[in-house]
């Protein structure tokens, strides 16, 4: 099942990079693992897909440590909390969800010094919604510079999650607008654009989606 699913997924990902002109391996699969076994991840795994996604940390540590003979990445996405910095720091070599400089220290000051630096995108909000965390398009070059500064991160490059959209055209609209804010920044350091989920994958990889965060269509719905 989930081995089917995956490469279906894997095959979505190959025909969207060659419809929009973007180099075969250009797009990773994050596999988005949250609420999900380790049972489940294991599937994934042996069917060959080593990034995994995890949005709660109460479920991280478990899964780690059932999985602790497997080669995986793991990626933070949640929403992140100041009391749970130290455990994001150390038990991730992915931050796709900093949304503030306090957040940002914290995790270069809690990474051990004998891990390799934390690999880090700023979540940023292009819906405008109140309720939805991520900075604002206007504080990403002020931000990227004072990230960038931390000695514990790297600074890779944007997270976004917009608001719901069916419209194939309206659901790139976002996207572009990000990707050309990222661009403008000339900054070759920032080569990872981490968008698109089950129901927008295409309309990401059509504006230069680099890691595409799919759940649902890979380990079904949730409960
Ligand atoms: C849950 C989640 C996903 C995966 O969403 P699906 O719609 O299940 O593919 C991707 N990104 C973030 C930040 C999430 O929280």
């Amino acid at each position: 099942m989930i081995k089917n699913q995956l490469n279906d997924i894997l095959l979505q990902i190959s025909q969207a990079e060659q419809r929009y002109a973007r180099l075969p391996g250009d797009v990773l699969l994050l596999a988005v693992s949250k609420t999900k076994s380790a049972q489940a991840i294991a599937k994934a795994y042996q069917a060959g897909q080593r990034h995994f996604g995890e949005n709660y940390c109460q479920e991280v540590l478990g899964k780690q440590k059932e999985l602790g003979a497997y080669d995986i990445t793991w990626h933070f996405i949640g929403p992140i909390q100041s009391n749970k910095t130290k455990l994001i720091a150390n038990h991730f070599s992915w931050v796709h969800s900093v949304d503030s400089f306090r957040i940002a220290q914290r995790l270069s000051d809690q990474r051990a010094n004998t891990l390799p630096p934390l690999n880090i995108c700023l979540q940023v909000n292009i819906s405008d919604e109140q309720t939805k965390s991520g900075i604002r398009l206007a504080e990403l070059a002020e931000l990227t510079q004072s990230v960038a500064a931390l000695p514990n991160l790297i600074l890779r490059g944007v997270m976004a999650v917009p608001e719901p959209e069916l419209d194939f055209e309206k659901q790139r609209q976002p996207f572009k607008a990000l990707r050309a804010s990222v661009v403008a920044l000339n900054n070759s350091a920032l080569d990872t654009f981490s968008f698109g989920m089950s129901a927008d994958l295409n309309a990401a990889i059509a504006e230069g989606s680099t890691i595409v965060r799919i759940g649902t269509a890979l380990f079904g719905a949730r409960a």
